[in-house]
């Protein structure tokens, strides 16, 4: 702090000078710029939302003046991170229905569910959040509770993975089915004779298309609410995996009235109409607003044994899991949108949805270059397949594998969970991965990917060398991961992803060295200071 008078001094002083002006001077730190030498810089100009200069804080101090000069005293400064895979809208949108995440009993979820019902009183109770796994009993939960507890208001929440849901009567009701409607692309379960309110995958859709859809006014809160999450906690850019039309135009506008500040990369939800629209249309690109991809789903999830497999499950005998599009479908439409300049982005994360899809890619894309084509999740992959990963970028979320070690070898073995989660023969074979977390399915805080990416242990520190060490990623390549290669997978790697001249000023200031503190230590870093355009958003 003594320094900090005559710094002032010299620059009023300096000022009158032939020095450039500059909106910020962000001296004393240690920048880590993530340029192609990973170099590490102490200063910082930036002007008009862009970094001009990056170099020693005397060299800045000298060449430009500032009525603003930000000296850190040492701090660890990031580009500003980026979450590749997320569902931001929905992110907002949770934050009005009952958060039943970390439950340890179906009684659990019942109490959320009142408390919740007793504050906001609202017409149809949505939640999502529960893991049977996380139970003494691991079994799926059936409806009669709830109907007991709320015979007249529709309820319907969904497991954590997003793949299962248990509905109550009344918006089974609601939603016209009985033990009689037929079905495909999932399960509907039912037990002697009845139903019992758990919905897999596509069948789903029944009970959704029931829940009322929020107001523009609720929609654009919702928005603002993950925004603020999101700034907290250092992400600058979002990749939104599944957006409406409407919901991408709401974004734009709240961007453009001043009212929304975070950066968006919009993976439209490929509806029929959504691909008509946007392939006629052609790609948007605003300072904060991308939209040039569709978002498709290959499979389901593993933990609710959704995940296409190519052989049957270790635990359920017989069972493959489902592709939950018709594959002829999804190769007509990944050739038509080959023929476009729009990326394609397909949630596979069993070994055959790995496989089909990846043969599809291959398949539509040949002869074409540089399309930066995506798989989403890359879960589960046969040995034979890594290969084929070649020119498609893997989309992946650290902390799945983190999350689902504890009982994934039960689904697949223990010779097929040797390709799964395997980040590092993925990046093997691309070079590059695109890291995000998939929140909110998983936590927002983008510390615990780095840490479940290097670390590969939960926050209890389990297990004690790590899950399938060999597939770790070093801390500098998750770094680059979760900025300047999730910036590439968005074709934005020249406008952002790393601090370098002629760069978006979107960076964070940490209270700890990231990549130097003990690895333990990383999920409990603070973000201290957000920017986006040079512009203080935390
Ligand atoms: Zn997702």
């Amino acid at each position: 702090m003594k320094f900090f008078t005559p710094l002032l001094f010299l620059l009023v002083l300096s000022s009158c000078d032939k020095q450039e002006k500059v909106d910020l001077l962000i001296v004393n730190a240690n920048v880590y710029t993530v340029d192609d030498k990973f170099s590490i810089a102490d200063a910082m100009a930036v002007k008009e939302g862009k970094i001009i200069a990056i170099g020693s804080s005397e060299e800045l101090k000298t060449k430009y003046a500032t009525l603003k000069t930000l000296d850190v005293e040492g701090k660890t400064i990031l580009p500003g991170l980026i979450d590749a895979h997320c569902h931001f809208f929905g992110l907002g949108l949770q934050q009005q229905k009952v958060d039943l995440t970390g439950t340890k009993s179906f009684d659990e979820v019942l109490q959320r569910i009142v408390d919740f019902q007793k504050e906001k009183k609202v017409s149809y109770i949505t939640g999502r959040g529960w893991d049977q796994n996380d139970w003494e009993i691991r079994e799926f939960p059936t409806k009669e509770k709830l109907d007991e507890l709320f015979p007249e208001t529709p309820v319907s929440i969904r497991r954590i993975d997003g793949h299962a849901l248990l509905a109550n009567q009344a918006a089974i009701d609601l939603a016209g089915v009985t033990i009689n409607t037929p079905f495909s692309g999932g399960d509907i379960l039912k037990k002697g004779g009845k139903l019992t309110g758990i919905f897999i995958d596509k069948p789903m859709g029944l009970i959704d298309s029931k829940i009322p859809q929020p107001s523009t006014k609720e929609a654009a809160q919702a928005l603002k609410d993950a925004e603020k999450i999101c700034f907290d906690l250092g992400l600058t850019t979002v990749n939104d995996a599944g957006l409406s039309r409407e919901a991408i135009e709401l974004i734009d506008s709240l961007q453009k009235t001043g009212e929304l500040h975070i950066k968006v990369y919009a993976m439209v939800s490929a509806s029929p109409q959504n691909l008509d629209y946007y392939l006629n249309n052609g790609i948007i690109k605003t300072d904060r607003l991308h939209v040039r991809s569709f978002k498709f789903y290959g499979d389901g999830a593993l933990g609710s044994r959704g995940a296409a497999m190519r052989s049957p499950y270790s635990d359920s005998p017989g069972h493959f899991g489902a592709l939950v599009n018709d594959l002829e479908t999804l190769r007509t439409t990944a050739k038509r949108i080959a023929d476009s300049n729009f990326q394609m982005n397909i949630h596979a994360i069993g070994d055959s949805a790995n496989h089909l899809i990846l043969q599809t890619y291959k398949e539509v894309l040949k002869d074409k270059k540089d399309r930066r084509w995506k798989i989403e999740h890359a879960q589960i992959i046969s040995p034979e397949d890594f290969k084929l990963f070649d020119d498609i970028i893997p989309s992946i979320q650290p902390t799945h594998a983190t999350s689902d070690m504890y009982w994934a070898e039960d689904r697949v073995g223990p010779d097929r969970i040797k390709g799964g989660y395997a980040y590092k023969d993925l990046l093997n074979q691309y070079g590059k991965v695109a890291l995000g977390t998939d929140f909110p399915v998983e936590k927002v805080n983008p510390m615990l990917t780095f840490y479940a990416a290097v670390a590969r242990k939960d926050l209890d520190n389990y297990p004690k060398g790590g899950f399938q060490m060999e597939n770790a990623l070093s801390r500098e390549e998750t770094l680059k991961g979760m900025t300047i290669w999730a910036a590439y997978s968005n074709f934005e790697e020249n406008e952002k992803g790393s601090l370098e001249i002629g760069k978006s000023a979107d960076f964070v200031i940490l209270d700890q060295d990231i990549m130097e503190i003990g690895i333990e230590e990383v999920p409990m870093i603070h973000v201290l200071e957000t920017y986006v355009n040079g512009e203080k958003v935390k």
